[in-house]
């Protein structure tokens, strides 16, 4: 597949899709306290979604059994929704959504601190939220895709974090997953050349500990090998003739 350009068009209905996805998410933060289960989280957010008129796009997905990805503490990302995950007090969760508004797709993470955590974990959040703006400082017509891969992977390296490897941003448009693939860590290649009209997910996954990871046995939920803390941020964002357009951020 080769990286798709969206027409003036496109453009508009991405960025509807984004601004919804934005509102879902604000929605979702009053839910993400002690007590709640993370298939509570789900349900509030997929009725959401649809009395927005649009559809959950992960819900299926490749056999996905929820329409969010709701993960805790060491799960890094692909957590399933479930009764029986409550959310405690101390909890990092994270909360990776998308949608699907006239054709077109939107995709988001966040990471949430519930009630006290450490220093360490507040540090280990902020920095992941940083590495994406660093990310997008490079997100411009004219430079590569490995530009914005190297200031992430880069970034999250000076403050000795692991950055996972085995999971990756990617275009994003009338399907979840496009070409290209982006790295969270410095390529040899340069990678395709950045073109206004390119809509991107970009998505660091850091991890307190070390960068490897592994898979639960319900072959969805990823977690950290040495159970160390991770965080996620990711927004979807289009390329311009100037700065990024984060489509799921405006404000
Ligand atoms: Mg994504």
């Amino acid at each position: 597949m080769s990286v798709s350009i969206k027409t003036a068009h496109e453009i508009e209905l991405m960025r509807e899709a984004g601004h919804l996805l934005e509102k879902v998410h604000d929605g979702l933060i009053p839910y993400i306290k002690p007590g709640v289960s993370t298939k509570e989280i789900d349900r509030i957010g997929e009725e959401m979604i649809r009395s927005m008129g649009c559809i959950p796009n992960f819900l299926n997905y490749g056999g996905f059994p929820g329409s969010f990805c709701i993960s805790l503490n060491d799960e890094v990302v692909h957590g399933i929704p479930s009764e029986d995950k409550i959310i405690q007090d101390g909890d990092l969760v994270k909360i990776d959504a998308g949608l699907i508004y006239k054709g077109y797709h939107s995709d988001a993470a966040r990471t949430y601190a519930v009630g006290e955590v450490s220093n360490d974990a507040r540090k280990l959040m902020d920095v992941t939220r940083e590495c994406f703006f660093e990310g997008i400082k490079f997100a411009k017509a004219g430079n590569h895709l490995n530009d914005i891969s190297a200031a992430i992977g880069n970034y999250a390296a000076k403050h000795r974090y692991g950055v996972v490897r085995d999971l990756v941003g990617h275009g994003i448009g009338t399907h979840l997953h496009e070409d290209p693939q982006i790295p969270n860590f410095p390529q040899r290649r340069r990678g395709v050349r950045l073109i206004p009209g390119m809509t991107l997910a970009i998505e660091p996954m850091i991890n307190m500990g070390r960068a490897d990871v592994e898979w639960l046995d319900d072959n969805w939920t990823v977690v950290t090998m040495d159970g160390s803390l991770s965080a996620h941020y990711e927004n979807t964002i289009l390329i311009t003739d100037g700065e990024p357009e984060i489509l799921t951020l405006t404000k």
